[in-house]
């Protein structure tokens, strides 16, 4: 006689929002207050998405706190006072526990509680969900809000299993204190998170080594206190503050105005606007001419203009050339943001290693090989970057009745609807995905654009009687081709970077985000709304008086 198993008690909910960072933490308060029942699933201890999990030191966000914050409540933003210009992971943390207590969220939130499958059954209209504690759910739709840069990159050096000292991931700092003070210590990427993090290691450790395999542009933040007057003068007109941002291109909007090509400028004024820039500090210098992102020459000036710095702050004309990028227009990669970046390479416990030209060969149990030295060190720290885009999907075992992955058609560059759905996968959403402006935006405004939106349709849904929604794919093959002309002219195509996907069997090239702004995106997804959701077939699989679960 066969044991008859046990069958799982499944939960039922309306939506099941994946992740209780700044896209999930929003979708579940939003759903919530249109009365459908949601449940948010969390890997982690707690809430707050990357701003939880990114707690190395000098990890702070590198768009103004006053434009990085959610601008849904007036209240809320009327409440909070940001102590810095740019805050520091800390109080981001704090700041999304305070939303999620204030909104009366966490009774609705999961902790350690990782998503593990899901799986679409057709006749019920429902997802099935599987976590890894072993707990089942059915929900009506499925949101991820599991980011674009979550998934972190694995460090696979050999030789790392033998070595003896401590090693962390950036992006995955341990929750408890890591010694610094003293150590030798090895820093392995110089993207944004090490850039970061290198000049408050180097003012603690006794030896730091960078090893750079690509020199990044990296311009001044000028942190200090937060501008109060500022934030009052916002908080008398947060709806409006909210319009505007996301009537702009990427909802940050520091930096100077009016923008003109680099023609419209005398000599005397190009050099004015550069030095300001620079002085103002931010990702400002990626807008000081209209035309840097796509006219070569006009970006040389600006790329010039940055290297100049970089030689006068680094004393050593050597290491400061090592520091200089020449592979990449300014502003192709993510543009750092930092707090004494380069003159950290003025002292004399740090070390720069090109390991471009001196490559990495191997971990030892003591240290660090390369092909010409050996570097000793007692922690190292990887700060290499994540899977993008994808890597927060492939993760966990997502399928429809077909038995096909979200990402599974994927391999010539992801095909989405907007960068929310993708065809095949009805009542299934990944919020900030590629095609949407995601990254190269705000993305606490971005977020907040995609959940309201994705309300919405709900919302439309519920009234017109459908319970089923999925993007066709003519729709999905017409938006993958907007979000590729969009980035037809741009320097940055052709630069390898997390953006670009890059096709195995041609070489041929991706960019994935939207990059059209985010202002031609919030209009689309605008007028979409308001011609009944043309591109998206709308559905009712399962008749009114059956019942789900059958
Ligand atoms: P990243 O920009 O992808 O940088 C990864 C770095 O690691 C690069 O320098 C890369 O070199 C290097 N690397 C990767 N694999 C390597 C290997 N096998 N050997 C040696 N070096 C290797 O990652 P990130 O710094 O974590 O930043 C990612 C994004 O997260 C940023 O662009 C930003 O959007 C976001 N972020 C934001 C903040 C903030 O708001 N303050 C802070 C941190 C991160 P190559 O360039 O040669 O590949």
């Amino acid at each position: 006689m066969v044991a008859e198993q046990p069958q799982p008690v499944v939960t039922e909910v309306d939506a099941i929002v994946v992740g209780a960072g700044i896209g999930g933490i929003y979708a579940l308060h939003r759903f919530k207050q249109q009365g459908l029942s949601v449940l948010c699933l969390e890997s982690a201890a707690g809430v707050g998405g990357v701003w939880f999990h990114n707690r190395y030191p000098g990890a702070r966000v590198d768009v103004e706190s006053s434009e990085y914050c959610y601008h849904f409540s007036p209240e809320l933003f009327g409440e909070w006072r940001w102590t810095e210009r740019y805050a520091a992971q800390p109080e981001l943390l704090a700041y999304f526990n305070h939303v999620v207590d204030r909104f009366g969220l966490r009774g609705d939130i999961r902790l350690e509680t990782p998503m593990q499958s899901a799986r679409w059954v057709p006749h019920e209209a429902r997802w099935h969900v599987a976590t890894a504690t072993g707990l089942h759910f059915a929900g009506r739709f499925l949101v991820m809000a599991t980011g674009n840069l979550s998934a972190a990159r694995d460090p696979d050096f050999p030789g790392l299993a033998d070595f003896a000292g401590e090693w962390v991931q950036a992006s995955h700092w341990p929750d408890r204190p890591v010694d610094i003070a003293g150590r030798r210590i090895a820093v392995i990427g110089t993207g944004s998170s090490g850039v970061q993090t290198i000049p408050v290691l180097a003012a603690q450790a006794e030896h730091l080594t960078v090893f750079q395999r690509t020199p990044n542009f990296s311009v001044p933040a000028r942190n200090g206190p937060s501008d109060g007057a500022l934030i009052d003068a916002i908080a008398q007109d947060v709806p409006g503050r909210r319009s505007h941002l996301l009537a702009t291109r990427a909802a940050i909007t520091s930096g100077q105005n009016p923008l003109l090509p680099y023609a419209a400028y005398t000599e005397a004024e190009r050099t004015s606007r550069l030095e300001w820039q620079w002085a103002q500090g931010g990702q400002g210098m990626n807008r000081v001419f209209a035309d840097q992102g796509t006219d070569q020459l006009v970006n040389d000036r600006v790329a010039d203009f940055v290297r100049a710095k970089i030689r006068e702050i680094v004393t050593n004309p050597a290491v400061a050339e090592k520091l200089c990028p020449y592979d990449h227009p300014i502003g192709s990669r993510r543009l750092c943001v930092d707090t004494d970046y380069y003159a950290t390479y003025n002292r004399a416990n740090v070390t720069l290693v090109d390991i471009a030209a001196d490559p990495i060969e191997r971990i030892t149990p003591t240290g660090i090989q390369t092909r010409a030295g050996h570097y000793p060190v007692d922690l190292i720290v990887f700060a290499i970057g994540f899977n993008a885009f994808r890597g927060a999907l492939d993760r966990v075992d997502i399928r429809n009745e077909r038995g096909a992955t979200p990402t599974g058609g994927w391999q010539r560059g992801p095909r989405t609807l907007l960068g929310l759905m993708t065809s095949g996968f009805p009542n299934f959403f990944f919020l900030t995905g590629p095609g949407s402006p995601s990254v190269l935006s705000n993305l606490v405004l971005m977020n907040e654009a995609h959940v309201d939106w994705v309300a919405g349709l709900i919302a439309h849904m519920t009234t017109n009687g459908y319970d089923t929604v999925e993007p066709d794919r003519t729709a999905v093959e017409a938006w993958t081709g907007t979000v590729a002309e969009a980035a037809s002219k741009l320097l940055r195509l052709g630069v390898k970077n997390y953006m670009v996907h890059v096709n195995a069997d041609d070489g041929s090239r991706v960019f994935m985000p939207y990059i059209g702004g985010l202002d031609r995106y919030t209009e689309i997804m605008r007028d979409i709304a308001a011609n009944g959701y043309p591109g998206f077939r709308l559905s009712q699989l399962v008749a009114p008086n059956q019942t789900a679960a059958a």
